[in-house]
């Protein structure tokens, strides 16, 4: 008898200040390398290694630009989980839910180069490692430098064609009043004029 294969689902986590081409990119790049049944951007509700920093822009307002971003790419999922969950956002809770939601599937975490880095400073990692695949995505061509704990555990290195591209860089251009065109898509770029975003940012 055979068994039928479990469902392969992507996540990719951010805080979406604002999504981005590189976003897509390393959708686009995991989607079709691990064929993936579903790939859903997971917007943070209170990215608390961020939030700290900065004045981050309201989730419900970053959520609308995450659906922006992805309006051609109907493969693409925007997940709102975190923002109606409410408060600091884990990684380990959306895991833990969506392990009780989708019964017989296999979840692949997927990070960009500097998260990776960053991984061992995350929630209860070990943990979260032990749910998923880590799937770390270059942001440079540079090999990023994992903690011991993360590189022993379940990862998968996908390499693309390096978006030079940041939220912060976005935020920096529109506060400069330069343009952003290169950076995102028209319908990210009609939120951020239609909410007046990062005019007079705290950068
Ligand atoms: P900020 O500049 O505000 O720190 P960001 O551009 O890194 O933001 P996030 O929403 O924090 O965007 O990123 C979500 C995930 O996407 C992270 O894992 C990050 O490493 C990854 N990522 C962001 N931009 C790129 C890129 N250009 N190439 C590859 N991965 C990226």
């Amino acid at each position: 008898m055979t068994h039928p294969a479990k469902r392969q689902i992507g996540i990719l986590g951010g805080t979406f200040d604002p999504p981005h081409l590189g976003h897509l990119a390393m959708a686009t790049t995991a989607d079709s390398a691990l064929s993936l049944d579903e790939m859903i951007f997971m917007v943070a509700n209170d990215p608390w290694q961020k939030s700290g920093d900065r004045d981050v822009t309201p989730a419900t307002i970053r959520l609308e630009m995450a659906r922006a971003l992805v309006t051609h790419h109907k493969e693409f999922i925007v997940d709102d989980r975190e923002i109606r969950r409410g408060g600091v956002t884990y990684t380990l809770d959306t895991l833990l839910e969506l392990q009780r939601e989708y019964l017989d599937a296999e979840f692949f975490l997927i990070v960009g180069a500097d998260t990776a880095s960053r991984f061992h400073t995350w929630h209860r990692y070990l943990e979260v490692l032990a749910l998923s695949t880590l799937v770390i995505v270059n942001r440079t061509n540079a090999t990023p430098t994992l903690a011991p704990e993360v590189a022993a555990a379940n990862v998968v290195h996908l390499s693309m064609t390096p978006i030079d591209v940041s939220s912060t860089q976005i935020r920096n251009s529109v506060a400069t009043g330069q343009s952003v065109d290169a950076f995102t898509s028209l319908e990210v770029r009609d939120v951020i004029s239609s909410h007046h975003l990062y005019e007079s940012v705290s950068l």
